[in-house]
C-alpha cells in the first residue's frame, strides 16, 4: 500500500509518498507561501532532480491540489491515479488528553480535535485545514491523525501536573503535554533495534535537539517525562525559545519595558533562546562560527544550551534510576559534533563516555560512545514521516 503523509503548517506544507510494503520513500516535497504572493511547490521524485513550480495557491485546498498533481505527474509522479494511494497520514500537533495513539479520522475525531484548537491555536488549525482539503479532494481515501502529544500521554501525574491551583487543570486543561512525540518514539524504537534489545528492557533518554528542542525519559518503551510542557516553550533552551524561566520574569519584563499584552509571549517564543543570548542567530552553525572567532556571547549561548540538556539528562537518570542509552537526533543532535561533545563531557561517573573519534559523524545512525561506556550514546536521524506512514498503514491496512 502507498501512503501519503501530510504535515501542514500555517503557510507551508510538507509531504511524502511511501510504499509501505517495503517502507520505501517514493517522493517528497514542500509547499511554501500558501495564501501569499510567490507560492511555490518543490517536488522531488527519489532518484530524480527536484522541480520547482511557482503557482498561486490561495489556501490549503489549492496547495493540496498541486501536491496531488505533482504526485501523479507523468514524469515526476509516483502514481498513475490517486486510487493507488491507500491512505493519508496527517501530522496533528495537539490531541490534549483525548488520544494516546494515532486514530482513524472520523467526524467524532474531527470534533475532538476542534476542541483542542484552544490548546494549540497556531498549530492545530492548519493541521485541520490540511485534513479538510484532503477529504474534499480524496473523499473515499481513509485518513489517519498522528499526534505530537500522543506518545507523552503515558506520563504519570507527578510529571504532568503543575503546582498551580488544581482547578486550572480541571477547568482549562492546564498541564504538561509534551511535543515531538513522534520523533522521540521513532528514535527510541530504533535505539532498541540498534542495541539488539527489547524496548521493554531499556531506559532511554532521547534528545531531540533542533530549532525546537526537547528531551524525554523513556522507560520500558513508555514516556515517563519530557521537557516541553503545556506549550513547546517549556524545557530546554531552543533556537529562539527561552525554555524554563522563572514565571515572574514575564510580568517583570512587561512592566519594565512597557509591553502590550502578548508581546512578552512573543519575545519568549521568537527572540529568546540561543538567538536571544548570542544576539547573532538561532542557527548553531552561525553561533559556533562566532564563538570560534572569540565572540563571548556566542560562547555563552552554547554553554547555556548544553547546560540545560545536561540538567535534564541528570534529572531523567534520577527519575529512571539509571539509563542504558542516550540518543541524539534532529538538526543539532544529528549534525553538531561540538555540541554533542560539550553535552557528554565529564559524565564518566554516570557511565557515559563519548568516543571523540566516533563522534565525528553527521546525520548517520551510529553508536558514538566508547566501548567501555556503560551507557550507549547513539546518533539516530529522526524520521517522523516514516512513523506517521507506519501508523497510517497499521490502522488502515485491514479496512475494506
Ligand atoms: P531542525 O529543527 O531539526 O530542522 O534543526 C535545525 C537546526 O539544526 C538549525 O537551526 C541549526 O541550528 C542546526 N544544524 C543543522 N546542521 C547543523 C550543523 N552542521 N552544525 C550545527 N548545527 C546544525
Amino acid at each position: 500500500m502507498k501512503v501519503l503523509v501530510i504535515n501542514c503548517g500555517s503557510s507551508s506544507l510538507k509531504y511524502q509518498v511511501l510504499d509501505m510494503t517495503n517502507e520505501v520513500l517514493l517522493c517528497k516535497g514542500l509547499v511554501e507561501r500558501i495564501g501569499m504572493e510567490g507560492a511555490v511547490i518543490t517536488h522531488e521524485k527519489i532518484g530524480m532532480d527536484k522541480f520547482k513550480l511557482v503557482v498561486p495557491m490561495k489556501d490549503h485546498k489549492e496547495a493540496i491540489g498541486h501536491v496531488l498533481e505533482a504526485v501523479q505527474d507523468e514524469n515526476h509522479g509516483v502514481v498513475k491515479s490517486m486510487d493507488e494511494i491507500g491512505a493519508v497520514g496527517h501530522r496533528v500537533v495537539h490531541a490534549g488528553e483525548k488520544y494516546a495513539h494515532s486514530v482513524l479520522i472520523t467526524e467524532e475525531v474531527l470534533k475532538a480535535l476542534e476542541e483542542c484548537v484552544e490548546l494549540a491555536p497556531l498549530h492545530n488549525p492548519p493541521n485541520l485545514a490540511g485534513i479538510a482539503a484532503c477529504q474534499a479532494l480524496m473523499p473515499k481515501t481513509p485518513m489517519v491523525a498522528v499526534f505530537d502529544t500522543a506518545f507523552h500521554q503515558t506520563m504519570p501525574p507527578e510529571s504532568y501536573i503543575y503546582a498551580i491551583p488544581y482547578e486550572y487543570y480541571q477547568k482549562h486543561g492546564i498541564r504538561r503535554y509534551g511535543f515531538h512525540g513522534t520523533s522521540h518514539k521513532y528514535v527510541a524504537e530504533r535505539a532498541a533495534d540498534i542495541m539488539n534489545c527489547a524496548l521493554d528492557d531499556l531506559k532511554i533518554i532521547t534528545c531531540h535537539l533542533g530549532n525546537g528542542a526537547s528531551v524525554s525519559a523513556i522507560k520500558r518503551g513508555k514516556c515517563i517525562d519530557t521537557s516541553m510542557g503545556f506549550t513547546p516553550l517549556e524545557g530546554l533552551v531552543m533556537g529562539t525559545r527561552s525554555g524554563d524561566i522563572d514565571p515572574a520574569i514575564v510580568t517583570y519584563i512587561r512592566d519594565k519595558e512597557n509591553l502590550e499584552a502578548g508581546v512578552a509571549n512573543d519575545i519568549l517564543n521568537k527572540k529568546s533562546g540561543v538567538l536571544g543570548i548570542s544576539g547573532i542567530s538561532s542557527d548553531f552553525r552561525d553561533i559556533e562560527e562566532a564563538a570560534a572567532e572569540g565572540n563571548e556571547r556566542a560562547q555563552l549561548a552554547l554553554k547555556v544550551f548544553a547546560h540545560k540538556v545536561r540538567f535534564y539528562i541528570g534529572a531523567y537518570i534520577a527519575e529512571m534510576n539509571g539509563v542504558d542509552a542516550i540518543v541524539f537526533t534532529a538538526g543539532v543532535g544529528e549534525n553538531d559534533i561540538e555540541m554533542r561533545d560539550i553535552i557528554c563531557n565529564d559524565l564518566g561517573n554516570l557511565g557515559i563516555k563519548l568516543d571523540l573519534v566516533k563522534n565525528k559523524v553527521r546525520g548517520k545512525e551510529t553508536i558514538i560512545s566508547r566501548d567501555d561506556s556503560r551507557v550507549k550514546i547513539i546518533l539516530i536521524p529522526t524520521n517522523e514521516e516514516l512513523m506517521i506512514a507506519r501508523d497510517t498503514y497499521d490502522i488502515t491496512k485491514n479496512l475494506k
